[in-house]
């Protein structure tokens, strides 16, 4: 499953003694001619022109890993994939997604596996919930870009109101509102269920504005933080539209938030002692000290830089002996790879940006950073 945990360990794998291949690959389910395959002969071919860099015994290494990727897209396409991304280092390693995404045709052999294309598609991959409530049914799902599945039904007896006057009403009415608190705190408790079991970034309520308040209401704080919009819909609208607005809704969210992160940059970074830092030599230094809260990039930001190879520390620097600990330093040729790692290590939100939000981080070079604290 993509998630961050995912790409975390995957930024951490390395071997001593031969590369790890990373392909990506469009794989055309709806083709009847699979032009995947003639894509893949190609990438292979770049690799083969490669032979003269390893010793012999390496290569058979990336030989056969490249024999198990084959087989491993061959299968893919039977079972009807869409984009691929694989990573394969011998025994150690072979870790495969299937993503509903268009991610670049490509092949690597580098020391760590190539994981710009899926830091990228990350920010878009997000899992939601979404609850569908009235007083005595409601409907809980989830949601993924190229999924929704409908995972529970509730129904609750619930009594109804009366108009008599008197006592009888009140009696009648209490039993009423205690049915319906029943009812939500039976959502909310299969809402936390849901998370706990499978694990959500955003949830999505919709009902009437007082349905959706109760609710709010009685849900698990973990889960509360995660609204990210009420709104009302019919209880027999479809699974697909009720995915379709999960999604849109959320997309707006998102935007909202990159709005809200370029206005809080852009306030703090001109500041003297400001909550924000601006271009690549700073923003390394933030990520270096663990300060990153957001880590805002524009997305095709590119920048070469070093890594040391005793304690990992980051540098503009592409070789020499390193700042921290004299140790050597290695040549990164894509600094965001190491620095999206760092960033997700230390919880930050990494935010690639298109458009306007990619402007404004032009008079920084392309990339900034928020930080936790003052510098
Ligand atoms: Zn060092």
């Amino acid at each position: 499953m993509l998630d961050r945990q995912a790409l975390l360990q995957l930024s951490r794998f390395r071997h001593s003694e031969r590369p790890v291949v990373t392909l990506y690959l469009k794989v055309d389910r709806t083709s009847s001619e699979p032009k995947h395959a003639i894509r893949l002969k190609n990438l292979l071919a770049e690799v083969e022109a490669r032979r003269a860099e390893y010793g012999n015994a390496v290569w058979e290494g990336v030989q056969r890993d490249l024999e198990r990727i084959a087989t491993h897209v061959r299968d893919a396409y039977a079972q009807g994939a869409q984009h691929l991304a694989v990573f394969a280092c011998g025994d150690e390693l072979f870790e495969t997604f299937s993503l509903p995404y268009e991610l670049p045709n490509r092949i690597d052999l580098a020391p760590t596996p190539v994981l710009r294309p899926l830091f990228r598609q990350l920010q878009r991959y997000e899992r939601y919930a979404a609850a569908l409530v009235t007083q005595r049914m409601s409907r809980l799902f989830f949601v993924t870009p190229d999924n929704v599945e409908e995972v529970l039904t509730l129904e609750d007896e619930i009594p109804p109101r009366h108009d008599q006057g008197g006592w009888a009403q009140a009696r009648l009415q209490r039993h009423h509102d205690e049915a319906v608190a029943h009812h939500l705190k039976r959502v909310a408790d299969a809402i936390f269920e849901l998370f706990q079991r499978r694990g959500f970034s955003g949830l999505v309520l919709f009902g009437t504005d007082e349905v959706t308040k109760a609710l709010r209401g009685v849900l698990h704080p973990y889960v509360r933080d995660r609204v990210v919009a009420a709104t009302p819909l019919d209880i027999a609208a479809t699974t697909k539209d009720v995915g379709q607005l999960t999604l849109s809704l959320a997309r707006e969210r998102r935007r909202k938030r990159q709005q809200e992160l370029l206005d809080l940059f852009e306030g703090e970074v001109h500041r003297q002692s400001g909550r924000a830092v601006g271009g690549l030599r700073q923003v390394i230094a933030a990520v270096q000290q663990g300060q990153v809260q957001a880590l805002l990039l524009q997305e095709d930001y590119e920048a070469s830089g070093g890594r040391c190879q005793q304690c990992g520390a980051l540098t503009t620097q592409v070789s020499g002996p390193c700042d921290y600990c004299g140790g050597a330093v290695e040549k990164v040729a894509d600094m965001v790879e190491p620095l999206v790692a760092k960033g997700f290590q230390q919880g930050a939100e990494v935010v690639f940006l298109t458009g306007r939000g990619a402007q404004r981080l032009q008079p920084f070079g392309g990339v900034g950073a928020l930080l936790r604290f003052s510098p």
